[in-house]
């Protein structure tokens, strides 16, 4: 709690100031189920995928903290990627209902790769009856959020759980490369080269072990909603057509588990975001994993990572009111698109397809994206945005992130942590360093069209959004 000096209406008697007011800081959680039908499309894939089994269901979880001046709310869905239309939809039914800024919300997607399709990837395709469910099940989970606030404290710490990441981008010996199905020969490193691969000299970039979270409980020290970020792609593993919410919804189970908040009214959220997970996963490529049935890994990546933070949540000190403040902005970012050439080339390539117009092999797949990226406009602009949560500033990225970029941030800024997949889609977001690289993750594809120097510019405006925030916790 913080006492601050209101002013009150101007009354008969004059204009006076009222002796100390208090101004609560609150906080509210709550889950909207959005679990797509059987038969819906799943992506992540190349191939497109059909929901045959629910093995859990999929939530947005969304948490809301208020500070007596300012409301922010977060969201993560369980989904791979969700474009800006759905976000955007969310956003102002939330703040049609409520009056709450657009840009006082970060949405996000976990990245799990066994959910609903929400956005054309690979050559799965959404179905709008769902996208827009989705939105509307955003939206009420918001409100059901802000309905729910109730007094409460917050603080945050982060814990280390350094072996379930491991960089998938790898330094080969010389020619154990094959030329991409774009035809490109000059790659120097390649992403899930196969477990003990002989061919392997040494992963081509760092991980980052940490864990970020924030923790938010009721007044009586109850745990009230639980916030993490960990830089892993996802852990897959699923059986064959299952929609589940990978290891960030085994997370959040565990978290109410271990923090022993089951049963409680409203219920206890627990909350996993993806981090700068671009080029990390969770295969030890040198192979010293055990082989795992379905669910077998997910199990142990979600049981180390929440036992991590129900220790570390032990030693954060919570505080009972904290500013909040959030800054926005929009970049304008060039695309990578083909050439006419190319283009043409492609066309001949797809056409090659036995099943057509569904693509069989790598080569014809990325044709067909060279195809649909001809119609895709030369600039996006990508939004950016960073909410500072007393001293911790959480940014929000649009795109599949390369880890470098927010252990970047972190040298800058601790304590700090990025979402990735936030607010928008715009596929991978390599250093321009990896881009020379080469590698999976910038083969040219509709997940991967960002210009270059996207990651460059994106840093840039982020640094502007940190330098508007305030710069000291009051
Ligand atoms: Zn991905």
């Amino acid at each position: 709690m913080r006492i601050l000096w209101m002013k009150l209406p101007l009354l008969a008697l004059g204009l006076f100031l009222a002796p100390l007011q208090a101004v609560e800081f609150r906080a509210g959680a709550a889950t909207s189920n959005i679990t797509p039908e059987l038969g819906s499309s799943i992506n992540g894939g190349f191939q497109d995928g059909t929901a045959a089994y629910i093995h859990d269901e999929l939530h947005a979880r969304c948490l809301a903290l208020d500070d007596g001046k300012t409301r922010l709310v977060m969201v993560v869905a369980d989904s791979c990627v969700i474009g800006r239309g759905i976000f955007d939809e969310a956003k102002m039914l939330v703040h049609r209902a409520t009056g709450l800024p657009e840009a006082n919300m970060m949405m996000s997607a976990t990245h799990s790769h066994s959910c609903g399709t929400l956005q054309a990837v690979g050559q799965s395709e959404p179905s709008p009856v769902y996208q827009k469910f989705v939105a509307r099940r955003i939206a009420d989970g918001v409100r059901r959020a802000l309905n729910n606030l109730a007094p409460a404290r917050i603080g945050h710490g982060s814990a280390q759980v350094p072996h379930q990441v491991f960089n998938r981008r790898w330094r080969m010996k010389p020619g154990s490369i094959p030329p991409t199905p774009l035809g490109v020969t000059t790659d120097q490193v390649k992403t899930n080269p196969g477990v003990r691969n002989p061919g392997l000299l040494e992963p081509a970039g760092p991980t980052d072990p940490e864990v970020g979270f924030i923790s938010v409980q009721h007044l009586d020290g109850r745990p009230l909603a639980l916030l993490a970020n960990y830089s892993l792609h996802y852990v897959g593993g699923v059986g064959p057509g299952h929609i589940s919410a990978d290891y960030f919804g085994a997370f959040a189970g565990k978290m109410a588990r271990l923090l022993g908040a089951e049963q409680q009214e409203p219920p206890f959220v627990g909350i996993m975001s993806n981090g700068t997970s671009g080029d990390i996963n969770n295969i030890d490529f040198r192979g010293s994993q055990a082989k795992e049935g379905p669910y077998g890994r997910i199990q142990i990546v979600a049981d180390e990572v929440a036992q991590a933070v129900a220790d570390a949540v032990k030693s954060v000190k919570h505080q009972d009111w904290v500013p909040l403040t959030v800054a926005q902005k929009e970049v304008t970012l060039g695309l990578r698109l083909p050439g006419k050439g190319e283009v043409e080339k492609a066309r001949a390539v797809m056409k090659q397809s036995k099943l057509f117009p569904r693509m069989e092999t790598m080569e014809q797949v990325y044709a067909r994206e060279t195809v649909l990226l001809a119609d895709f406009p030369p600039t996006v602009s990508a939004p950016l945005q960073v909410m500072k949560i007393g001293d911790l500033h959480v940014s929000a990225i649009p795109a599949e992130v390369f880890v470098e970029i927010g252990l970047e941030l972190k040298k800058r800024h601790a304590p700090t942590f990025t979402v990735s997949l936030a607010n928008a889609y715009h596929g991978y977001l390599p250093t321009p360093e990896h881009h020379r690289l080469g590698g999976y993750e910038t083969w040219r594809a509709r997940s991967s069209c960002l210009e270059v120097d996207a990651s460059t510019k994106i840093l840039a405006g982020l640094e502007e959004l940190f330098q508007q925030l305030p710069q000291r916790a009051e």
